[in-house]
């Protein structure tokens, strides 16, 4: 049976982190059931792009530094990589990232290296799904020689949520995410690349930094939510199944961990999974804001008009010209080369929906605007607004 660990932690200083990472980690078997000392561990973290640590876009660097403490008292040499989405003059922003989040100043204080993931190097693999011939993963998930997953817990305008079992996909270096984007438009193709990803590593362990969590436009344009949680696991989609459930949103309403189920990734069904620490059941998140586009499934609607629907509510991004700062990040990033330089106007016809526009945009100049008024309607009809 997969067991997540659920720890109350209200704040990011450093000795109460460590307190309640060490409390959880004993549940699990204990830091000797995965490391040892000598051992090189990664700490994979969230660093979607150039954001500071109370964006509650990414990793908070307190949570990255808490974990570089506790492994180095281990003996272990601490390695931290990420490589962020986007590009601006056809440069990955990863290196900004580390700087603006004061991971960079972190490492050298606490003498962890980090590994910026644009610039280490890959390795090919052939991912098990066949969604192409051949996928490049960042060379220090196989140097190390364990790698601990440190999501962050947000909302994703596109995927409902992200945690652990999306967080890999940062294993792919800079522009190269464009592509896998192109080639898996849908959520569940895209569930099929991170289950790629997921297959071709060993990550033997995931710590949610659910303090302050992302709700909302997520990942990047929503506000903090302060939840007050850690979640610990060996397994990516149990862990990420509890942080649902504390949503009140069921595995079944996010395609790409669907996907995951479907590809053995861990266990999706919350019955099949232990709870503990300062819980026995997933605690409910009040008052917490999901996406603009998620939109629940109904056990009472037929399912296919439900998915016609739900094409049709659909909002899109759109680009408002006065937040706009002309940076052209979206328009490099997007894959299916939709947004036209000059005028930043969305060619819909191309547009595959993928939101890297609205998910890379520092300046939360991308919105979602649904198309029709009559959408609100039908959505008031059906209770799902
Ligand atoms: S919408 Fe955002 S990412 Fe695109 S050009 Fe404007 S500021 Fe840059
Ligand atoms: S316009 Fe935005 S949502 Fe559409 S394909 Fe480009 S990046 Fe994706």
């Amino acid at each position: 049976m997969s067991k997540v660990i659920v720890a109350d932690c209200g704040s990011y200083d450093i000795q109460l982190l460590k307190s309640k990472i060490n409390s959880g980690i004993e549940l699990l078997g204990g830091w000797e059931r995965f490391v040892s000392p000598g051992m090189k561990v990664l700490l994979k973290i969230n660093l979607i792009g150039p954001k500071t640590p109370d964006s509650a876009a990414i990793t908070h660097t307190a949570f990255v530094q808490a974990l570089t403490q506790i492994l180095k008292e281990l003996g272990c040499t601490v390695w931290i990589g990420d490589s962020s989405g986007g590009a601006i003059g056809g440069i990955s922003p990863t290196t900004r990232s580390f700087a603006v989040s004061g991971l960079e100043d972190m490492a050298k204080k606490e003498g962890a290296i980090i590994k910026n993931f644009d610039k280490e190097g890959v390795a090919a693999v052939q991912p098990e799904s066949g969604c192409t011939d051949k996928m490049y993963i960042a060379r220090p998930m196989f140097e190390a020689d364990f790698v601990i997953n440190l999501p962050k817990f947000k909302t994703h305008s596109a995927a409902v949520y992200t945690g652990a079992v999306k967080n890999l996909f940062g294993c792919i270096p800079g522009l190269r995410k464009a592509e896998y984007h192109k080639i898996a438009a849908t959520p569940d193709k895209f569930g099929e690349v991170i289950a790629d990803i997921h297959k071709a590593v060993d990550v033997g362990l995931h710590i949610m930094d659910g303090i302050t969590a992302m709700q909302g436009e997520g990942p990047t344009a929503g506000e903090p939510y302060h939840a007050g949680k850690i979640l610990m696991s060996t397994d990516p989609l149990a862990l990420d199944t509890v942080a649902l459930a504390m949503l009140g949103v069921k595995v079944d309403n996010v395609p790409m961990l669907v996907t995951a189920g479907e590809r053995g990734l861990g266990e999706s069904r919350l019955d099949k999974i232990e709870i503990a620490g300062d819980y026995v059941a997933p605690p409910r998140l009040q008052g917490f804001r999901l996406p603009k586009r998620y939109v629940r499934k109904r056990e009472n609607v037929n399912s296919a008009i439900m998915v016609k629907i739900i094409n049709f509510l659909k909002s899109r991004p759109r680009i408002n010209l006065r937040s706009c700062k002309h940076c052209n990040m979206c328009v490099e990033s997007c894959p299916a080369g939709a947004i036209n330089r000059d005028t930043k106007k969305i060619d819909y016809g191309k547009c595959i929906e993928c939101m890297c526009c609205h998910e890379l945009c520092q300046y939360k100049a991308v919105e979602l605007k649904r198309d029709y008024r009559l959408a609100d309607i039908i959505l008031r009809i059906f209770n799902m607004s």
